[in-house]
């Protein structure tokens, strides 16, 4: 991103817009994003090509859980991580502490590296919530609504009952070695929001 020359695909899709009528770019641009996305309220971030790996999902593996997430990061932080190649580890989805805002780093038909679990990243969506598991105030309003809202949406598009069994936490994955999204995260509040969504 801050090489001296521009991408060839930057280029190009400069190229692409510039042959536009200047009155169509604002919707030009917006159906370019909403094409990137899964959720149509994602900002798309995309984590490095190394850091996931590519799939056609749900015909290669069909998508079952949705696996909840606590960064122990700043969002910043976060998206910074995934788009390093040399750090191995991704999510699908970021949502930001104060204001729920959500990036989407990983598209739903590739397989994110969130889970320390390979049956289980196939099998799921990763969601990653800003905070630290220690650290509830990050756990606002908003973040539990707007997570809510993209968890309602994922399992509503693959078929995935809105339940315990179904939304688990990262500490719930057999094997794994982290404790998040920790004992302050809310899973009643959580659910109910997904169930009201
Ligand atoms: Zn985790």
């Amino acid at each position: 991103m801050t090489g001296p020359l521009p991408s060839r695909r930057r280029l190009l899709k400069g190229a692409a817009l510039a042959a536009l009528p200047s009155a169509l770019l604002p919707t030009a641009r917006a159906q370019a994003q909403a094409r990137a996305v899964d959720y149509p309220l994602a900002e798309w971030r995309p984590a490095s090509t190394s850091n996931y790996t590519g799939s056609n999902r749900p015909s290669t593996y069909p998508v079952r859980y949705v696996v909840v997430h606590v960064t122990q990061e700043t969002y910043t932080s976060t998206l910074s991580i995934f788009g390093d190649p040399q750090k191995k580890v991704s999510a699908h989805y970021v949502v930001r502490s104060a204001d729920g805002h959500i990036a989407q780093c990983v598209r739903e038909t590739d397989v994110a590296w969130h889970a320390g679990n390979w049956d289980y990243n196939t099998r799921s969506i990763g969601i990653e919530h800003e905070g630290w598991v220690d650290r509830p105030e990050y756990f606002t309003h908003a973040l539990y609504e707007q997570s809510a809202r993209l968890t309602a949406s994922v399992c509503d598009r693959y078929g995935i009952p809105k339940d315990r069994a179904h939304i688990i936490g990262h500490h719930e994955v057999p094997g794994a070695d982290h404790t998040d999204p920790g004992p302050y995260w809310d899973w009643v509040r959580y659910i109910r929001l997904v169930n009201f969504a």
